[in-house]
């Protein structure tokens, strides 16, 4: 079958005037769809069709069926997990690299797939402040980020691993805050759960420096090899950011490797009121920010960088005589630093998204979103029926009901089958909290106003 350009055309045309009216009237939606599991299952048919459909069918059949089962994380109202947009700039480039379809598993497979990475990274890694000698790459999600981080630190402690696996018990420490990513790093790697630390946070949610030294002390002594210590900057309940100075200077005892794990909030490193966030970046291994998260690039964009790239090329490089290329030594061969050979053209998005906002108006969107955050933070704590439950630093809330689990619990199923707003929960030492994320670029003080009227209102009803 050819393809009928002119039906493309058409259909193609189709397809982004909707996305227009999609992205112009978000408000028309709920932000949750109101549906059980397998609901969407149940509507379509079982096989696939036996001859081919229109577009203009299908388009229709996407209306109707699927959207009703789409929770719209572009709303501006969605206010879970960590908001994020996909912001105009990202979707065309999105839809320029579905369209080539180029594959930049090694430099001659697509120079401006490895190039442009480099170069829109550089310039990520400028705007954060980070040092001079971080060379990046784009993957999926920060979950695979660390996990390059985990396997790079394998084998910078044990040059051997790559031949012989691991044949020495290593050791790796979180805080207790620290995302589950890290839990299945551990657990790809082959390290294994049981060698994973979490040390204890202190009130305000960071990892403390002394319990780290204990524990790194008390492994080594033991017979265990502290291989590698994952610093979070940006938690994903509190948004807390771990002491990274201190952490530094205690892993360097142990030669172990040092990951930051700034997915969300390395984004607010582009602020120079944050700068101190990753102060001692120069003296880490290695870093993960999703642009997907806060930097309003489309799923899927998570920027690694490591300071010691020759580690992962020691830990991946395998070269099959059909993925030679020509050996200039400009060339990177995006293969040789992690698992995967086929590579998306992630880095057109990015580039799109920076040049089409600037540093400027970035730094504008999320100030916006840090003021917005703190002003949440401000009318909760003067409202006697709530109290804060953590410290406000970037665009995340945490709340609860006065002296109440249930009636919290209870206030965010209300809000969220209310369909208007999506807001998220989390346990913090133990204690219940709802939580409130806010980051899409749509997002205005009159949503968060809303959000708040609507919390006082249903929490009365309680
Ligand atoms: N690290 C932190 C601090 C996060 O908050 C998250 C997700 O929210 C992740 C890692 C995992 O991100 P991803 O979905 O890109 O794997």
């Amino acid at each position: 079958m050819e393809h009928d350009i002119e039906a493309f055309r058409r259909a193609s045309a189709e397809a982004s005037d909707w996305i227009a009216q999609y992205m112009g009237d978000m408000a028309r939606f709920r932000v949750n769809p109101e549906m059980r599991p397998g609901d969407l299952i149940d509507r379509l048919p079982p096989s696939g069709p036996e001859s081919g459909e229109s577009l203009e069918q299908i388009l229709a059949d996407f209306e109707k069926l699927i959207l009703p089962a789409v929770t719209h994380w572009n709303h501006p109202r969605f206010f879970n997990y960590f908001a994020c947009t996909a912001s105009a700039p990202g979707v065309i480039a999105e839809m320029l690299t579905a369209s080539m379809n180029t594959n930049g598993l090694n430099w001659i497979a697509s120079p401006a797939v490895s190039e442009l990475e480099q170069v829109v990274l550089a310039w990520l890694r400028q705007w954060m402040g980070l040092s001079g000698d971080y060379f990046g790459e784009i993957f999926d999600t920060a979950s695979v980020s660390t996990l390059h981080a985990v396997m790079a630190a394998r084998e910078w402690i044990d040059p051997n691993v790559r031949m012989n696996g691991i044949t020495k018990p290593l050791a790796v420490y979180s805080s207790d805050q620290a995302h589950s990513s890290i839990d299945k790093a551990v657990v790809a790697a082959g390290i294994g759960l049981r060698n994973l630390r979490k040390i204890a946070s202190d009130d305000q949610f960071r990892m403390r420096p002394e319990a780290l030294r204990e524990a790194m002390a008390a492994d080594a002594a033991a017979g265990l090899t502290p291989c590698c210590v994952i610093v979070t900057a940006g938690t994903t309940s509190t948004t807390s950011v771990d002491p990274l100075e201190p952490i530094l200077e205690i892993a360097a005892v142990h030669n172990a490797w040092v990951h930051i794990d700034s997915a969300y909030a390395g984004a607010a490193a582009l602020l120079p009121e944050f700068a101190w966030m990753l102060k001692g970046n120069e003296r880490a291994h290695s870093l993960v920010v999703n642009p997907h998260k806060w930097l309003f690039t489309p799923m899927d964009c998570s920027a690694f960088y490591t300071r010691y790239p020759d580690v992962l090329r020691r830990t991946f490089t395998i070269t099959p005589e059909y993925l030679k290329t020509t050996g200039d030594p400009r060339e990177v061969s995006l293969m040789d630093y992690g698992v995967a050979l086929g590579r998306r053209f992630r880095a057109l998005k990015l580039w799109y998204v920076l040049r089409y906002f600037g540093r400027n108006t970035l730094q504008e969107l999320i100030r916006g979103h840090i003021a917005m955050a703190q002003e949440l933070g401000r009318w909760v704590s003067a409202d006697d029926r709530f109290e804060l439950a953590a410290p406000v630093p970037f665009s995340a809330v945490c709340f609860r009901i006065r002296d109440s689990a249930e009636k919290t619990r209870a206030l965010v199923s209300a809000i969220n089958s209310t369909g208007a707003f999506f807001i998220s929960q989390t346990v913090l030492k133990g204690r219940y909290a709802a939580r409130v994320a806010i980051g899409n670029q749509a997002t205005s003080r009159d949503d968060v106003k809303a959000l708040w009227f609507e919390i006082t209102r249903l929490a009365g009803l309680l």
